[in-house]
């Protein structure tokens, strides 16, 4: 893992995070500074800089992700009325930390288009 990631660090209990689900393969907590009622991140274990960096042996990866989402969605009762999941790809998608990550939003009318 690089030495200076943020969510590898999270991954590796390094520092802390309020972590809602892990497993094998994503690690999900609470983001430190929630933009909706419901507001967490599930990243891969594995370092992956980014969207466009993911790669064929990624897949499973994937779709945990999706599926982990829903699972919380459920958990925190957002599944209805509904939630967003959310990635932000690199400058213009208003990326900050170089570690894929998934915003799963909700607990609020959320609106649409995003800034
Ligand atoms: O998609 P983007 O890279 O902008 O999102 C990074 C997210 O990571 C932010 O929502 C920020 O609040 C969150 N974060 C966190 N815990 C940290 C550092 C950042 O939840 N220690």
């Amino acid at each position: 893992m690089p030495d200076n990631c943020l969510f590898c660090k999270i991954v590796a209990g390094e520092i802390p995070a309020e972590i809602v689900y892990e497993d094998d393969l994503v690690v999900a907590f609470k983001d430190i500074d929630p933009q909706a009622p419901v507001h967490m991140l599930i990243i891969p274990r594995k370092h992956i800089v980014g969207m466009n960096d993911i790669e064929d042996e990624d897949q499973q990866v994937l779709a945990r992700i999706h599926f982990v989402a829903v699972k919380l969605a459920r958990q925190f009762d957002i599944a209805e009325p509904g939630y967003r999941l959310v990635n932000n790809c690199n400058e213009h998608g208003g990326q900050a930390v170089g570690h894929l990550h998934y915003h799963l939003l909700g607990g609020r009318q959320l609106s649409w288009p995003p800034g």
